[in-house]
């Protein structure tokens, strides 16, 4: 049988000692939080409150409507929302998770808050190379998702007795988002079995797909036409990019979560490995970039090259300084570089 590793024993070890006793944790996960940001904070929310902690989850800032659904998710904090109530949370900490990122720098203005918090740090994480803050740090870049590692967390704690359809939908649902719906490489039979027990303990998939997937709106699907529209394709480098600027999302209502899964469309044209989205904000004065590829070619080490940003091999993000059209124009300027690793594997 085909088995991952899970946490090991000494960080189990750590663990288990810190939450020998009833704490008071906060849990943070990443700025922009997706559905396994979410869903491995939530989960973990309730696994922690089972075993008689008290816990809060806190993000940076807001996230997708299409994620409001998430059982429990009304009792988040939002630190760019009331930021006073979570700095109070960090005061009297005991012990802080972070969830699905492992360097400070991932939680915009919330890192401050971080450094300077007196708390035990815990890291549950599956993007390359984590930061050294934690004192018990379960990172495993081979993971789908850190919802995955939350299960696996419990299972190492000895406590998947506690596993309720609370907890199970909001790791499914981080799991599900994390996979591309259980097709991306990181998906294991691990994955599929750990998915099994979810079910079992109660995620409704039906349900849980319905609630993230069909939320368009026509403004969105609009806004998914022009982005299609606008996309360039560079069959020289099997390579194709999608631009949107301020006044195409303006146009369209844009929310939060809008433009999530776009890039997906231009990596899916037949032969190409490298698809990118520049999507523009003005509010931040930066361009934010998603990347995302198929193979070899490690996005991870693109975006960490060249745009301060980082993730998996296959899926990354970072930003740029430059206005949109200039942008662009670098990262055209940069392809030939990347030419051979481009030509490679199928
Ligand atoms: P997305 O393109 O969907 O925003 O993100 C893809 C992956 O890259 C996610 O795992 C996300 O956590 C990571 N990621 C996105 N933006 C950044 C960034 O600016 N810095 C780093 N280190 N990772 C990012
Ligand atoms: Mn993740």
């Amino acid at each position: 049988m085909y088995l991952r590793t899970s946490m090991n024993t000494e960080t189990t070890q750590e663990v288990k000692v810190l939450l020998k006793t009833p704490k008071k944790v906060v849990i943070v996960g990443h700025k922009n939080p997706d559905g396994d940001a979410v869903g491995s904070c939530m989960g973990l929310y309730f696994f922690l409150k089972s075993l008689g902690h008290t816990a809060q989850v806190v993000m940076p800032n807001e996230y997708p409507t299409f994620l409001k659904w998430m059982p429990g998710n009304d009792t988040i904090c939002i630190y760019e929302k009331e930021t006073e109530k979570c700095q109070q949370f960090f005061e009297e900490a005991d012990v802080v998770f972070t969830l699905d990122f492992n360097a400070l720098n991932r939680v915009g203005d919330l890192q401050e808050v971080l450094e300077n918090c007196d708390a035990k740090f815990v890291m549950i994480d599956h993007h390359q190379a984590p930061d050294n803050y934690a004192v018990a740090t379960y990172s495993d870049v081979s993971m789908s998702s850190t919802c995955e590692m939350v299960y696996h967390f419990m299972d190492a704690l000895g406590r998947l007795d506690v596993l309720s359809a609370e907890i199970a939908t909001n790791l499914y649902t981080g799991i599900m988002t994390d996979t591309g719906s259980f097709r991306f490489s990181s998906t294991s039979p691990t994955t599929h079995r750990v998915i099994a027990h979810l079910m079992e303990a109660g995620a409704n998939g039906t349900e849980i797909h319905n609630n993230i997937y069909d939320t368009n709106t026509p403004d969105r699907l609009k806004l998914l036409g022009i982005a299609l529209k606008n996309m360039t394709i560079l069959p020289e480098y099997n390579t194709a990019f999608i631009t949107l600027t301020q006044q195409e999302l303006d146009d369209h209502n844009f929310k939060k979560g809008d433009t999530e899964g776009f890039v997906n469309y231009s990596l899916s044209v037949l032969g190409i490995k490298f698809a990118v989205i520049f999507i523009e904000n003005k509010q931040e004065n930066i361009v934010k970039i998603s990347f995302r590829s198929k193979g070899s070619f490690s996005v991870n080490e693109f975006a960490r090259t060249h745009y301060s940003g980082g993730g998996h091999t296959n899926a990354a993000g970072g930003k740029s300084d430059k206005n949109l059209d200039d942008t662009v124009t670098e990262f055209i300027s940069i392809l030939p570089n990347y030419k051979n690793a481009l030509e490679a594997d199928a």
